[in-house]
């Protein structure tokens, strides 16, 4: 069988983001990229079911400008097979609705057995690509994966989800989109040597345009603020004091 994993570049987790001067977004200028966190996990069960030879065939793809392809090729080290980069233009924004679409035809061409992408991107925070691509192609999905065991017969999978409270074990039929959530797996270290023989493997470079999707926003932002200062704690002497400060000096008893 064959997977398809979604990557995106975005600012790295440990960037302390800035919000730009015009407060319409973020500061993205020399600032370290790095691959979604969610993403490398998803790369990283598609590995894992390659090497159980369970897939057949990995392959990665970003939507994104022209250096999202330093991503693809992390992936490719990782042990992704190919990669397909969806170039869009330097500083373009691409909603989840447009990866969604760009991924449906991307599944029309490739015929995968699967999709796996991060539950979330780290930048926007949207948890949606995973369920609107879902909605697109009327596949079953599963959100929010712990755990993915794919049945002998490769007919269907069991999946544990990460609900409040506990853990729900899904079954579903395959072609399926799965989204992953943090404890799946520990994703490896790429390696130099791995990078290196990266550099040999298929990276194809196409355009929304070139796969009939339009990805123009539909969404305007309005502004976007830094989270308000958190004020430093304080120690009290004992319960009665705590009472005390609760009621008169933080008014919320
Ligand atoms: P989001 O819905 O934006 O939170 O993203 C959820 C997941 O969709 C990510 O973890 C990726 O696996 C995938 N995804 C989102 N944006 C892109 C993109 N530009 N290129 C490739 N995959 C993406």
């Amino acid at each position: 069988m064959k997977l398809l994993v979604g990557v995106k570049r975005v600012i790295d987790y440990a960037v302390k983001i800035r919000v730009r001067p015009d407060n319409l977004g973020v500061v993205t200028e020399n600032v370290k990229m790095s691959m979604n966190p969610f993403d490398e996990i998803a790369v990283e069960e598609c590995v894992r079911l390659k090497e159980k030879g369970v897939a057949k065939e990995v392959v990665a793809v970003t939507i994104g400008p022209k250096p999202s392809s330093e991503i693809l090729r992390t992936a490719l080290a990782m042990g992704a097979d190919r990669a397909i980069h969806v170039e869009v233009a330097d500083g373009s924004t691409v909603e989840p609705l447009a990866v969604a679409k760009v991924l449906r035809a991307l599944v029309a061409k490739e015929q995968p057995s699967a999709v796996l992408l991060g539950k979330q991107a780290i930048d926007d925070d949207a948890n949606q690509t995973a369920q609107i691509l879902a909605g697109l192609l009327r596949w079953p999905q599963a959100a929010f994966a712990s755990k993915i065991a794919v049945a002998q017969d490769k007919a269907s999978a069991d999946i544990v989800r990460e609900i409040d409270g506990g853990l729900e074990t899904v079954s579903v039929k395959l072609p399926a989109v799965m989204s992953v959530d943090l404890r799946l797996n520990e994703p490896r270290y790429v390696t130099l040597p791995n990078l290196m023989k990266a550099r040999k493997k298929a990276l194809e470079t196409v355009t929304p345009d070139s796969l009939g999707v339009d990805i123009t926003p539909r969404l305007e932002i309005l502004r976007v603020e830094e989270p308000a200062k958190r004020i430093g704690g304080r120690k009290v002497e004992s319960v009665d004091d705590l009472v005390h400060k609760l009621k008169n000096e933080a008014k919320v008893i």
